[in-house]
């Protein structure tokens, strides 16, 4: 049903942004992917992709750290249908400990991406007539934990502009929310593994049970296709009068 539609996800080589990348394309949309990196395994991703959906794929490098880096993948694409702003990074620290080059890093990419990506998508999607912004938050858009200072800042940051983005577009037929995954075991994941063994003196099997899961009544991480078929799901005309909101796909976490 989003046959016609362009759908661009940033960071989108990897993990969550590449089970989105999927499930949009299995709904028919012509997809763009990114990230950072411009490898030729990078393009097979994208050349994977168009084969197995029968769609066009592209992959196209920018930094979403960089502020015209963002821009430009948009005025690159030159269209916009579906905006989904996924590019995001980790690092684990106590707040005295953690690294200021750290801190301007996830701010950057967690949060700033989405106000340069979507300040350039909204004017196309506004003459196309229709659009949909989802942002990537995390349950920690909506609560906290330790030594995560930076990532949670941009989260909550991030449902905020979720917010402000809804309110000016609510008469154009495009919506804007943000999806709160609590724990997806992807590459973003296994990498706080070692950080989070050493800050709380555990093994990796206790890291998983006993403070990521711990978290999680559910006890089973979330997966890539279920945050794809979220997106999918606001995509739909379903979704139309979904906008402003958090969707949080955590097992329940922030029920508790
Ligand atoms: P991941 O590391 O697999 O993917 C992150 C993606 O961002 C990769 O494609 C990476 O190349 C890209 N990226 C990193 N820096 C970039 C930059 N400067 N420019 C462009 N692209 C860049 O991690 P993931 O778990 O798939 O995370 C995706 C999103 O989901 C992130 O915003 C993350 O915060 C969020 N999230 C993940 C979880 C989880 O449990 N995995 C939970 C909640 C929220």
């Amino acid at each position: 049903f989003l046959d016609g539609k362009t759908a661009i996800v940033t960071g989108s080589n990897s993990g969550i942004g590449l089970g989105i990348a999927h499930r949009l394309a299995r709904a028919g949309a012509e997809i763009v992917l990114n990230s950072i990196t411009d490898r030729p395994e990078d393009h097979a991703l994208a050349q994977n992709l168009a084969e197995e959906h029968g769609v066009n794929v592209r992959y196209v490098r920018a930094d979403m750290s960089k502020a015209s880096e963002c821009r430009g993948l948009i005025e690159q694409v030159g269209r916009c249908d579906i905006l989904v702003n996924n590019a995001g990074i980790q690092h684990v620290a106590p707040i005295p400990d953690f690294p200021s080059e750290k801190w301007d890093a996830i701010i950057a990419i967690n949060l700033s991406s989405a106000f340069h990506t979507t300040a350039v998508a909204l004017p196309m999607m506004r003459s196309a007539g229709w659009g949909r912004v989802v942002n990537i938050a995390s349950a920690h858009g909506l609560t906290a934990s330790a030594f995560k200072s930076a990532y949670v800042a941009a989260k909550h940051g991030i449902v905020g502009l979720t917010k402000v983005t809804a309110l000016e577009t609510a008469r154009e037929h495009i919506t804007c929310n943000a999806v709160c995954p609590g724990y997806v075991l992807t590459p973003l994941v296994e990498a706080q593994i070692p950080d989070t063994m050493k800050e709380y003196n555990m093994t990796r099997d206790e890291v998983i049970r006993n403070v990521m899961l711990e978290r999680q009544p559910s006890k089973e991480f979330a997966t890539v296709e279920q945050m794809g078929d979220t997106v999918v799901f606001l995509c739909s005309d379903a979704a139309a009068q979904i906008t402003g909101t958090t969707i949080s796909v955590d097992g329940g976490w922030t029920a508790l």
